[in-house]
């Protein structure tokens, strides 16, 4: 699946310690590949991975996390953007708001009025009305009945009558008349697109203009979902997309694709065959799903928070200048420190909560060095070279540590000096690979 391939595309930077023109236009070769497999319109994948390359090479690379990283986030926000950015929700502006529900058969269109109703009337205060206007099967009928007592929302329903067009038009009465500010008109699909099909649901659409048309589809059909997609949206122009069955181990290649195509919003998608089973549709963790690397996102976001390039450029600045101090030391550590719990940050990082889980990871790692570092005077903090044996001795007494345990700091202090001034150069400073190393 994307997912997989995507991850195969990232292997690629790997062992690289730089995002360099060359491993990232190969590593984009394959997460375009991975695009076009998953029905993604060329032209848009192009663009894509042109976009995604142009920030890539614009970035200076964070030290702490391997470059694939921070190209997983970029792709990340490539994908949000593709799948419309922000959250659309619904329009509820008529009175009543008339939803109009479209799709093939199967597609879940039943199961989802019933959901949105349930949505609309808990978290919305809407009075829903369902409308049954699948007049094909009785079957169908009944079964928007058990949905609306389920949730208990009314059903409006003309057995007799085989004119859905005429159907919803009096339940349209019905509800102004009853005091419902929200009518959910669920109609009939068939297995496949066909111009009987296309055409009545074009005239029920005509006839009560509503405020929503809503397609739905089955996230599990791939590039049929794409051509159905299209279908439909000629016909109705519909104003967004419910995605459904997306507990099943689709991982979202057509909620990329139908954006790509119809350029409509998904609105909505369905987990599961349960009513509650709804959820407003959020671009950003639906690209996470597809990246199916949502821990690994987080932390590059956490680190990008923390270490602000602001203070890089301070630090680096000082390093230049012979200025950098116990201070500043102290400052770095801090930042570290906001990043959260040691094991936690290691456990986020794929591969490397196996690879350490014989070392010994400290809860407060710093506490010994920041105890040692307040316990020196301002002058020898900004001018360690200051610091001689019996100041050591008075440090190492205020501090309550071991002599040797200053003379460490001391001399972990003097290498991290020397490593800084020798990798001078963009980007932030590797703090955390310099004091465990
Ligand atoms: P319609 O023909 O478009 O009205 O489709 P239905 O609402 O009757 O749904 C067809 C089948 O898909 C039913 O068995 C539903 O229970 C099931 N279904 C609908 N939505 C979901 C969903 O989000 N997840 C899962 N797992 N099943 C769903
Ligand atoms: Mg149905």
């Amino acid at each position: 699946n994307l997912s997989d391939k995507l991850d195969k595309a990232f292997h690629i930077l790997k062992g690289h310690g730089k995002i360099t023109e060359v491993n990232v236009a190969e590593t984009l070769k394959e997460v375009r590949r991975a695009l076009l497999d998953a029905d993604v319109n060329f032209k848009i994948a192009k663009d894509f991975t042109t976009r995604v390359k142009e920030k890539a090479l614009g970035q200076d690379v964070l030290t702490t996390l391997q470059p694939g990283q921070l190209l997983v986030k970029l792709v990340k926000d490539e994908l949000t953007e593709l799948m419309g950015g922000d959250v659309a929700g619904v329009n509820l502006s008529g009175n009543p708001t008339v939803i109009l529900m479209s799709g093939l058969q199967g597609s879940g269109k039943t199961t989802f009025s019933g959901k949105l109703a349930n949505y609309l009337l808990n978290k919305k205060n809407k009075k829903p009305l369902l409308v049954a206007c699948d007049i094909y099967r009785p079957a169908a009928i009944q079964q928007l009945y058990v949905v609306g007592d389920s949730i208990g929302v009314e059903v409006y329903s003309e057995p007799e009558n085989k004119n859905p067009v005429e159907i919803a038009q009096n339940a349209i009465k019905h509800a102004k008349e009853n005091g419902f500010n929200v009518v959910i008109v669920d109609t009939a699909g068939r297995l496949a697109v066909d111009t009987e099909m296309m055409d009545e649901i074009s005239r029920v659409h005509k006839a009560i203009q509503p405020q929503e048309t809503l397609f739905v589809v089955d996230a599990m059909t791939g590039q049929d979902a794409v051509n159905t997609a299209k279908a439909f949206n000629d016909i109705l122009n519909f104003d967004g997309v419910i995605l459904t069955k997306l507990d099943g181990d689709t991982r979202g290649g057509a909620a990329l694709s139908i954006k790509s195509v119809v350029n409509k919003p998904i609105k909505f998608v369905g987990t599961g065959e349960k009513m509650e089973a709804i959820d407003v549709f959020y671009p950003i963790r639906m690209a996470e799903r597809i990246l199916g690397m949502g821990d690994v996102v987080s932390l590059v976001e956490r680190a990008q928070e923390q270490f602000d390039e602001e203070e890089a450029r301070k630090i680096q600045k000082k390093i230049a200048k012979n200025e950098f101090g116990f201070d500043d030391f102290l400052t770095q550590i801090q930042q570290v420190k906001k990043m959260g719990n040691m094991k936690d940050l290691v456990g986020m990082i794929p591969g490397a909560s196996k690879a350490m889980k014989d070392v010994e990871i400290e809860d407060d790692a710093f506490k010994h060095i920041e105890a040692i570092i307040h316990s020196m005077t301002p002058a020898e903090r900004s001018k360690p070279s200051l610091i001689d044996v019996k100041r050591k001795a008075r440090i190492s007494k205020g501090s309550g540590t071991k002599i040797e345990q200053v003379n460490q700091l001391m001399k972990q202090f003097e290498q991290m000096s020397k490593m800084m001034k020798m990798m001078q150069g963009p980007g932030g400073k590797n703090l955390m690979k310099m004091m465990g190393g």
